[in-house]
Parts: structure tokens; sequence; C-alpha cells
């Protein structure tokens, strides 16, 4: 079943996502209502329940502090109770080299949901600044990622510019000593940037992997065309979100058109 509501939480925190645009392409393309809501995070001003040092301590429990080992509850240190604290307030004072446990944050959300909208009738997209990475068993480590499919979906507008890889040459001319203002000159066209032009466009893609993963359980696509494709390097993500005439597979296309006659 189509959901009744698909919501978007605007915690992006950046003036290149523009919500009323991807509001829009939803409707557009899947036939739902689709509504804005404010940051997911800013509920502890209006719930008792969610006191401001109540999620400050989880947030610290949940950061990753050693990317090469799992570590889970880790007490608090002063300063990172402090940066949580600020960050809350302000969120446009978050740095990306903050990393939070991607499932833990996703579960940490999925409580700030109103109890009575936690069901399959509504979709529930958080956007938001924070970066967060999941643990790979097969090289024992964690790696960064711009979105989590489960329930609520978490997309990260940091995420997207610092997960998918920049081109070899890139990090190889980096390395060399080249001016980093040089290297974005060269390499714009090969990689996301904060404050992008194009992350809205990007992000058509990934609410729609979201609402994939919500219809069918599988939010991708083998096909590099189409924008279901999972990007591991930002030269993907640029080909599979910006570079296509189609937007989707016609397998893709096609079960669109299912989902949305059956519903
Ligand atoms: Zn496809």
């Amino acid at each position: 079943m189509l959901p009744q509501t698909i919501f978007l939480y605007d915690g992006g925190w950046t003036k290149a996502l523009y919500i009323p645009e991807l509001i829009d392409y939803l409707k557009k393309k899947t036939g739902s209502h689709v509504e804005r809501r404010s940051d997911c995070l800013s509920t502890f001003k209006k719930s008792p329940q969610d006191t401001l040092e109540k999620i400050v301590l989880k947030l610290c429990s949940i950061r990753i502090r050693n990317i090469v080992a799992q570590e889970t509850d880790c007490k608090p240190l002063p300063g990172e109770r402090a940066y949580e604290e600020k960050t809350l307030l302000d969120p446009t004072k978050r740095i990306p080299g903050i990393l939070y446990e991607g499932f833990a944050l996703q579960q940490f959300y999925f409580h700030l949901i109103p109890e009575e909208e936690r069901k399959s009738d509504f979709l529930h997209i958080i956007f938001t600044n924070q970066m967060f990475a999941t643990w790979d068993r097969n090289d024992r480590r964690y790696h960064a990622r711009a979105s989590i499919y489960s329930y609520p979906s978490l997309i990260s507008t940091t995420g997207l510019v610092e997960a998918p890889a920049k081109p070899r040459e890139y990090y190889l001319k980096r390395q060399m000593g080249v001016h980093p203002e040089i290297l974005k000159e060269e390499f714009r066209e090969s990689y996301l940037d904060y404050e992008d032009e194009r992350l809205t466009e990007v992000t058509k893609g990934y609410v729609m992997q979201a609402f994939f993963f919500h219809m069918t359980g599988d939010p991708f696509c083998e096909d590099k065309r189409c924008r279901l494709f999972n990007a591991h390097w930002q030269e993907e993500l640029i080909q599979a979100q910006l570079k296509t005439g189609s937007e989707f597979c016609t397998f893709h296309e096609d079960m669109l058109h299912k989902l949305k006659a059956d519903c």
C-alpha cells in the first residue's frame, strides 16, 4: 500500500536542500500526500520527556570514537556534552568529523516519532546534517554512509558530500599538495560539495530509494543510470542522479507505475 503520508523532517541545515521542490517531486512520482516537518531533533523543545539533557546523553553514547572498533554506550566526556548541547541549540554548528553509529541513531530517531505514527501508513524520511557510519563485518571498520533505509529512513546532507569517495586522482593531487581551491575547480563536475546547488536534484533519488524501501524492502538497483543505484563513488552519484535523462531504469519505472496503479 502507498503510504498515507510521507513526512520529510527538515534537519539537513543547508540552504541547498530545498524541501518544497522535494515535496512536489515525491507527490508527482508516488501519488502520496507529502508534508514537511521541522527538524526531528527539535522535539525536545515541545516534549517534557525528551529533555535537552536526555537527548545530549543519548547522542554522546552513540558516537563512534574509533572507526576500527565496535564500542557501545560509552560514557560522555565533558567536551562531547558541550558539543551536543551547543549543536542542538544551533545545528548549523555541527562539524563533519563527528560520527554516530548509524543504526543506533536511526533507532534514536524512531523514538522521537509520535507513537501513533509509527506504522506502515506513514513513511518518515529524516534529513540530518549529522554524519553516521555503519560497521562492515568484512573489513572490520565503520564506513560513513549517505543514507540508511529502515523505519524511519535517514538521509545525511553531510554524508552525501563525505561518504561516497571522490575520484582517485583527487586524493592523489591533494597528497601532492595541490591547493584545495584548484582541486575544487578541476573536479567540480566529479563530486558534490557543501552548499552545492545540485543537492536538491541529487536528493530526489535518495528520497525515492527510501520510498522503494518502504514499498518493496529493496531501495537499490544495479543499473548505474537508475536513481536507485547505490553509489559508493561521487562520480557514480553524479551519474545516477544528474546525468541520466530517464531517471529510472525500465524495471523501476514500470514498478513505480504498478505501485501507483494498485493503490
Ligand atoms: Zn532501477
